[in-house]
């Protein structure tokens, strides 16, 4: 848990959310400014960086964190979709905490 991390404080529910799924190390919640008509964000409750932070150890969660993003497409029945991890500030990544966008409908705007 970094204090200033924004997404550190959606997952201890110290800023208001529109929780998708909860488990023990994973969070899925609507994000605030859509980019798809379904644009939800998965992320480890860990506080990692971004891709580039990832050690070995990670690989079963991050292998959760894409599984869940099925999971949820699966239970809202989407068609298809696109899933995106923006990775570093050069690569359109905003918040400092690892995520993954999974985006349903026309897309307006670049997530
Ligand atoms: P990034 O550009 O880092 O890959 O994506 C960050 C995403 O987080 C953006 O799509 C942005 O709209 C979303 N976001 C930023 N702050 C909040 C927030 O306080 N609540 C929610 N639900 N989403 C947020
Ligand atoms: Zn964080």
């Amino acid at each position: 848990m970094i204090k200033k991390c924004i997404f550190c404080k959606i997952i201890k529910k110290e800023i208001p959310l529109d929780i998708v799924f909860e488990s023990k190390d994973i969070i899925a919640f609507y994000d605030i400014h859509p980019k798809a008509k379904i644009h939800i964000l998965i992320l480890p409750k860990k506080h990692i960086v971004s891709v580039k932070h990832l050690k070995e150890k990670d690989k079963e969660l991050i292998g959760k964190i894409i599984l869940t993003a099925q999971k949820i497409a699966r239970k809202k029945k989407l068609k298809g979709y696109k899933l995106i991890i923006n990775v570093g500030s050069q690569g359109g990544q905003l918040i400092p905490h690892l995520h993954l966008h999974l985006l349903s409908g026309k897309l307006v705007g670049f997530p």
